[in-house]
């Protein structure tokens, strides 16, 4: 169709004929005179309806082309890029009717529900808003390839249709016609596959890819997502891939949102993290670090404390400036902050004219604690008693909720870093036996790898092997994680065994990559970032959902097309399967 730019025009068009198409955004009707906000994908112009040709019986969202000549407008419209001029109309068109919209999508934000903007998706997304997040998830993507692509890395693409990739969660299966009772699993990521493809000579690959993981859903969680997946033959130090993707951070921040990343980002091992920010995912943005204490608590007159050091536990404190006259109320919202994360209380301990709190009374000499914390006059100070992780992390997440009461985090900061020096293994108590940190596939650190190898390094031991592992962290968000893989069978087969995998499961699951490991595997390692999260930051969005065109519900459900739904029985018995109800 030949037309123009609704959003192209200016005042040097003036006196031109124009054809322009596109939705009515919105309508003013003055009786004789009617204005009409016309929008395509460029922007919006004003258009003028004299008398003839006729727009009543136009309404919002109606598709239309016009014909008309380009004016001087009388009382510009500054906000618009096109507010200088308008299109006096002489030819009208209309393409296309609207049935009563469920929700007028020139309001922001949107007054619908989220199902509502989800089952009409295609009127949601014509909000500028979300044609802006669409538009910027295309800049992300094209600027990654770019930059990947001058780093030498090709794009390969791996199979949907799998087997199991252990990444900690659920599988998608697929039943097979073909193979009765056997099942495909969606890849929950490519991890195998890439590490194979570096076995097959690709030396820089990357993808971006779909993964899927059947989990509970959460808020900020879909069933499927996109991930930015890569790997690197003859990786054998992080530090060389670190600044590749802070290269690739910067790069991408600079094309899509102007904004300037500082590199290198520092990098903090974990339990530097979990001791200073009470969290492996540290929010850099502002300050608020907690200090161990543990010390100074060891023959404490309180019993908790001393008998939670006595355990083998820590003690916890967090300063906050000027909080000492925090009312019970504060301080009961933020022990409920301390307990969701399996705390048993929140101490607390207020520095004002005289000392307030629990913990007042069983302080004879209070110097050494304003030492250790650096706690001023007027300060409040919050402890947590417990095991190292679990007392670190409660106050952190104590933390971070101060952090957003006290307004201490300041917009349009960017705080990346690395944290490194996982733990390899974690133990799960439900299972009762180790699993993989991050994933099997992870390769210990050098210094660690005869514990691993050695059969009688005792088992209770092993969660003091450190992983040559790495997060990617974003303000407080994991942007991504990843790892330098065992590229020996044998350590292969170490680590599954330590993970309650014998060798005949291991043959049985993993043999095909197993092998591959047995003709010149070159050392190698990688990393995942998650799309949909560095889109929605660089959005400055709060849910993913605004960044993905067509997301699920937290249910999982697909309210556009009605996904999850029945299928026809015969379907069924061509899979060779029956639904058990109830
Ligand atoms: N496969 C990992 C993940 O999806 C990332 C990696 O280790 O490269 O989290």
């Amino acid at each position: 169709m030949r037309r123009e730019a609704c959003g192209s025009l200016r005042g040097k068009d003036v006196g031109r004929k124009v054809t322009l198409a596109g939705w009515v955004h919105r309508l003013r009707d003055l009786g004789g005179l009617t204005f009409v906000d016309l929008r395509d994908e460029s922007g919006i112009v004003q258009l003028v309806f004299r008398e003839l040709p006729d727009a009543h019986g136009l309404s919002r969202e109606d598709v239309i082309r016009i014909q008309g000549t380009v004016a001087l407008r009388e009382a510009p419209n500054p906000d618009l890029p096109t507010g200088e001029v308008e299109v006096e109309v002489e030819h009208l068109e209309i393409l296309s009717q609207t049935q009563p919209l469920p929700f007028p999508v020139d309001e922001e934000p949107p007054r619908a529900s989220e199902e509502t903007r989800l089952r009409y998706r295609y009127l949601d997304l014509r909000r500028p808003r979300m044609q802006r997040n669409l538009r910027l998830r295309h800049r992300t993507t094209m600027a990654i390839r770019a930059y990947l692509d001058r780093q030498d890395f090709i794009e390969v693409e791996t199979p949907m249709l799998t087997r199991s990739t252990p990444e900690g969660a659920r599988d998608f299966l697929v039943p097979s016609r073909l193979e009765p009772g056997k099942f495909y699993a969606l890849p929950q990521s490519p991890q195998l596959f890439k590490q194979i493809l570096v076995c097959s000579g690709v030396e820089r690959y990357f993808q971006i890819v779909r993964c899927f993981r059947d989990e509970d859903l959460r808020a900020d969680r879909q069933p499927e997502f996109t991930q930015l997946d890569l790997e690197m033959a003859f990786l054998e130090d992080p530090e060389e891939l670190f600044s590749l993707i802070e290269g690739l951070l910067a790069h991408v921040f600079r094309e899509t949102i102007e904004v300037e990343l500082e590199v290198p980002f520092p990098r903090l091992p974990y339990e530097e993290a979990i001791s200073r920010y009470g969290s492996d995912k540290p929010d850099l943005r502002f300050g608020l670090e907690l200090s161990d204490v543990t010390e100074l608590f060891s023959e404490s007159e309180m019993r908790v404390l001393r008998e939670a050091v006595a355990k083998g536990g820590r003690v916890f404190a967090l300063r906050v400036p000027g909080g000492a006259d925090f009312s019970r109320k504060e301080l009961g919202e933020l022990e409920e902050v301390a307990k969701t994360y399996k705390a048993k209380g929140l101490l607390w301990l207020a520095r004002g004219e005289e000392l307030r709190g629990p913990l007042a009374k069983f302080l004879p000499d209070p110097e050494p604690l304003w030492r250790a914390t650096e706690a001023q006059p007027g300060d409040l100070l919050l402890f947590v008693a417990d095991a190292f992780e679990l007392a670190a992390t409660a106050l952190g997440q104590v933390r971070l909720e101060l952090g957003r009461k006290l307004s201490l985090i300041p917009e349009g900061k960017w705080c990346p870093l690395w944290v490194v020096d996982f733990p390899l293994l974690e133990w799960s108590e439900e299972e009762n036996r180790w699993n993989a940190r991050h994933h099997p596939f992870t390769s210990p650190r050098a210094d660690d790898l005869p514990k691993l190898m050695d059969p009688s390094f005792p088992s209770e031991r092993l969660g003091e092997l450190r992983a040559n592992a790495y997060d990617l962290v974003l303000n407080g968000v994991e942007l991504g994680g990843g790892s330098i893989r065992i590229h020996r069978r044998e350590v292969q087969q170490r680590m599954l065994e330590v993970l309650g995998i014998g060798p005949e499961e291991a043959e049985r699951r993993f043999g095909f990559f197993l092998r591959a490991l047995e003709y010149g595997a070159p050392p190698h390692g990688g990393i995942a970032l998650g799309l949909d999260r560095w889109v929605m930051m660089l959005a400055g969005e709060e849910s993913l959902r605004e960044v993905i065109a067509f997301p699920k519900t937290a249910s999982g459900a697909c309210p556009l097309t009605g996904a999850p739904a029945e299928v026809d029985p015969r379907q069924l018995a061509e899979l060779h399967l029956q639904v058990k109800r109830g």
